[in-house]
């Protein structure tokens, strides 16, 4: 059998995949069964931060799983300790809780919320405000917290105590305040499987002011937008506000599955001996990539995403075919006449990955893929979106 065949045989069919099997990767070359190059603009879902084979992070890694490859949360181990102090200073926060995924990261940042607010009033009900159209994750509380009735099917009862407001409306946001005994507001700064739509920054500082009063926190998940995918360690960074709470993980990891909730001064404290907790969460090979990954996303590299936003945006913005451009950094949106879906498999055809969110076609490339190669990815993007 095919692998498509092994794949359609034995694996449960909840994704509708590309019709291509990737083996090989090097940076932003990844290469298929028969050895056909492809241009990866997708680094499957902004993982591979500095794409494929990156050797640093093979180093870390290998050398790591040759050293101790698990321990569990019972013993210390330094690349946990080493990788949350480091991003304890690239953020500001105070203290991580290390998880595997975005929705364990996110489902570790509403239980701390609940019991902030538990701690201060046991009780009372505490609902969390999201936004419409945000994606939290696929566990049952982080899709009760996802704001897309289309996932709200099939899986309830789901877990109570999430509103949902449409975003950049202030007033829908006060209104849920006053309705409403608020303990966190969580937010993606910018919202990707939505869509790609970056927050207005006024709107964000308001509502982070607005949630200070009423000692509701701000849940900031940075899951996809973390990592300088934006052009700045994390995107909050680019708004103006503290937050108490960040979720990180995709692109943390660099290619192995990590999350981490980062807490700030009024969290800190919060989780304690017992009330969370996680088999391989700040697993030593995953941070030890993760140490390697984020410990190269300097102002160099940040810059450098700054710059490849701006040639994506000059080469696309009026390209025959290109109705609108949306996003921040590397994680860009764009509208296109053409159905996302038709242009996401004509591109693959051509040997280029894109990736599509909502009505758009969505890229997000490796943070350092070298111009050239990106350069004949959108010669490729423009011709397919403009036929
Ligand atoms: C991908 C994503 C998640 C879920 O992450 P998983 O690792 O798939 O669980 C949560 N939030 C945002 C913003 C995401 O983009």
């Amino acid at each position: 059998m095919s692998i498509k065949q092994t794949d359609q045989t034995y694996i449960a069919a909840t994704y509708a995949r590309q019709d291509v099997a990737l083996t090989y990767g090097s940076g932003a070359e990844l290469f298929d069964e028969q050895g056909s190059r492809l241009i990866d603009l997708g680094s499957g879902i902004a993982v591979n931060v500095f794409g494929a084979g990156d050797q640093a992070w093979v180093q870390a890694v290998s050398h790591q799983a040759g050293q101790l490859q698990h321990t569990s949360n019972y013993y210390y181990t330094q690349p946990q300790t080493k990788l949350a102090q480091a991003l304890c200073e690239l953020s500001g926060m105070r203290k991580v809780f290390f998880s595997n995924s975005g929705a364990e990261a996110n489902e570790c940042a509403i239980k701390t919320a609940r019991k902030y607010a538990s701690d201060r009033d046991a009780g009372q009900e505490h609902v969390i405000i999201t936004l419409e159209n945000s994606f939290h994750g696929r566990t049952l509380t982080t899709l009760s917290a996802t704001g897309q009735s289309a996932m709200h099917q099939h899986f309830g009862p789901f877990t109570p105590g999430f509103v949902h407001v449409p975003a950049n409306d202030l007033g829908a946001m006060k209104a849920a305040f006053l309705q409403h005994p608020v303990c966190a507001v969580m937010l993606e700064m910018v919202q990707g499987e939505g869509g790609v739509n970056p927050l207005d920054q006024a709107y964000v500082q308001a509502v982070a002011q607005l949630a200070a009063q009423q000692d509701a926190l701000i849940i900031v998940d940075e899951v996809q937008t973390g990592v300088g995918r934006t052009g700045t360690f994390y995107a909050y960074q680019r708004y103006g506000i503290v937050p108490d709470i960040v979720t990180s993980a995709k692109g943390l990891g660099g290619g192995l599955p990590i999350g981490a909730t980062l807490f700030g001064e009024k969290t800190a404290d919060v989780l304690t001996h017992g009330t969370h907790g996680s088999t391989f969460g700040g697993n030593p090979v995953c941070c030890a990539g993760a140490l390697s990954v984020v410990s190269r996303v300097d102002e160099a590299l940040l810059q450098g995403v700054v710059q490849r936003h701006d040639m994506i945006v000059s080469e696309l913005a009026g390209a025959k075919g290109v109705q609108g451009i949306t996003g921040l950094g590397l994680m860009i949106g764009i509208k296109t006449e053409k159905p996302a879906a038709e242009v996401v498999a004509q591109c693959l055809q051509q040997g280029l990955l894109v990736l599509s969110a909502k009505d758009k076609v969505r890229l997000l490339p490796p943070l350092n893929i070298p111009f050239e190669l990106l350069a004949e990815g959108l010669d490729i993007l423009k011709e397919v979106i403009a036929s």
